[in-house]
């Protein structure tokens, strides 16, 4: 919910024309996603700019609008008297008055913060751990995977008076990224999922990499705490060398977990706690979410749980609620009787393996294990290495393998040198060839279908159309 009052104060904008509402129910920066009694914020963007679409804006509903004072002397008549009816608050840049917003209204109804920062894994850890806080707390998230510095303050504009937590995931694909945003947002609590390469084309080396996310332990304040993978040697010699004297610094580990008893399934992960210090009885550890990887995720969300006072057998409850987000592992009914493991959102080297050893742990004995791999981009100099790494592995980890795409075919050739049998490698460059080429193989109408599609590649392969073709339409 955002008042007009502290919009207007926290940005220093002019009331152009006073409209009929002073509170808006969240802010929108593109028109196709508006939902009425929104305020349209207008965003000049690399290609297009959001002061294009205030007309459209007004028409889908728009309660209120949020714009530059440099474009409006070049709007035509029509689309200011149509403004004359809308709360309009005019500022000098759009960008920074939503974080001067997200700012203000942090300090204002002041929520506990938890930022959740990493490699991979950081908006379903910022799923889990507010799945966990909501059953005890109301809670605030973050929107889907907005993490960045437009995309966190857009998503504050959802945050109510009544939430006592705001947990909230900061991405970066610049330097200095995640240093401004934890001044925007103040956390009083940090997570780390993990430091492994990505974005190496904006920050060029690991270190630099693995720097930008220290900001965040960095940025905690003195009563703050921050929670890491014991095991995790990069995260251990960032924390070593920032030599930080404020806040608590505490680990997990999988060492906690009963991890003979560990069921891993179509329905989830399922083991238990091992009794400790703070509990003293085992304790059921359970999640629907795929994929051992993923214990990590839950181990965070039950440490912080307990830190925050929510007692050890109420978080395991709560954990044992959280599902698999879309395009993150997701389970789908796919032709053929197969069984679709779409994880079309992105990839990376490390999730790729994830994705890969947790298609070859959840296809049965008498199915298939096929994997349909598209580019891992924004890997920098490390690019074609990372392909051909992942190549490597597909001996190990799939039965087939079909890639989509310039990158992907390096997997291909890799998968081929290591052994891979050449008649069960094919390499297309359409999401339509991928696609055609795996129902064929879905469709031998010989055999008993136990087979299980893994489907990922990196956001812009645009994998999910992949998925889509593969889906059982009813
Ligand atoms: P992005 O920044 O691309 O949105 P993210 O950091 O928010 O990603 P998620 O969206 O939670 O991460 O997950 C992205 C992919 O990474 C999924 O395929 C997920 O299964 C995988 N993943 C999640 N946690 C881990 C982990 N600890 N190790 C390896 N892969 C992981």
């Amino acid at each position: 919910m955002i008042y007009l009052e502290h919009l207007l104060k926290a940005t220093h904008g002019q009331l152009r024309y006073q409209g009929k509402q002073t509170r808006f129910d969240a802010f929108s920066h593109d028109t196709r996603q508006l939902i009425p009694g929104e305020m349209f914020v207008a965003v000049r963007g690399e290609r297009d700019d959001g002061h294009n679409y205030i007309l459209d804006a007004i028409r889908r509903g728009a309660t209120g609008l949020l714009v530059e004072a440099r474009t409006l002397n070049t709007f035509p008549d029509e689309l200011l008297t149509a403004m004359a009816h809308i709360a309009t608050i005019v500022v000098e840049d759009t960008r920074l008055a939503l974080q001067q917003y997200a700012q203000a209204i942090l300090q204002i109804w002041h929520p506990k913060v938890i930022a959740v920062t990493g490699s991979v894994g950081k908006t379903s850890t910022k799923e889990a751990i507010a799945t966990v806080l909501s059953n005890s707390f109301s809670t605030f998230r973050s929107w889907q995977n907005y993490n960045d510095l437009l995309g966190i303050p857009l998503s504050l504009g959802r945050l109510e008076p009544h939430h006592e937590y705001a947990v909230l995931e900061l991405g970066c694909d610049h330097p200095g990224e995640i240093a401004e945003l934890c001044r925007i947002v103040s956390p009083q609590i940090g997570v780390i999922t993990n430091i492994t390469p990505i974005e190496l084309q904006y920050f060029g080396t690991f270190d630099r990499l693995a720097a930008e996310l220290g900001a965040l332990p960095q940025s905690l304040p003195a009563d703050g705490y921050f929670l890491f993978e014991d095991e995790n040697a990069a995260i251990r010699a960032l924390i070593e060398t920032l030599q930080l004297s404020g806040p608590t610094i505490a680990t997990f580990s999988r060492q906690e977990l009963n991890l003979s008893q560990l069921q891993t399934t179509w329905s989830g992960l399922a083991t238990e706690l091992i009794p400790s210090a703070t509990h003293a009885h085992k304790l059921p550890f359970s999640s629907h979410l795929l994929g051992t990887h993923h214990l990590n995720t839950m181990l965070i969300a039950y440490h912080i749980g307990v830190q925050q006072g929510i007692p050890a057998a109420e978080t395991v409850q709560a954990l044992s609620t959280v599902e698999p987000m879309a395009g993150r592992l997701y389970p789908l009914a796919g032709v053929s009787h197969a069984r679709l493991l779409d994880d079309t959102h992105n990839a990376s080297p490390a999730s790729m393996e994830a994705g890969l050893a947790t298609l070859a742990m959840l296809t049965p004995a008498n199915g298939r294990r096929i994997a349909i791999l598209g580019d891992m981009l924004n890997l920098g100099d490390y690019e074609a290495e990372a392909h051909r790494a992942i190549g490597s592995l597909i001996p190990r980890y799939a039965d087939y393998l079909i890639t989509r795409g310039e990158q992907a075919a390096l997997i291909a050739e890799a998968a081929r040198q290591a052994g891979f049998p050449a008649d069960r490698i094919n390499v297309t460059y359409t999401h339509e060839d991928a696609a055609q080429t795996a129902r064929m193989l879905l469709e031998d109408a010989d055999r008993q279908h136990h087979d299980v599609v893994l489907i990922k590649g990196s956001e812009v392969a645009r994998m999910e159309r992949v998925s889509e073709m593969l889906m059982d339409q009813p």
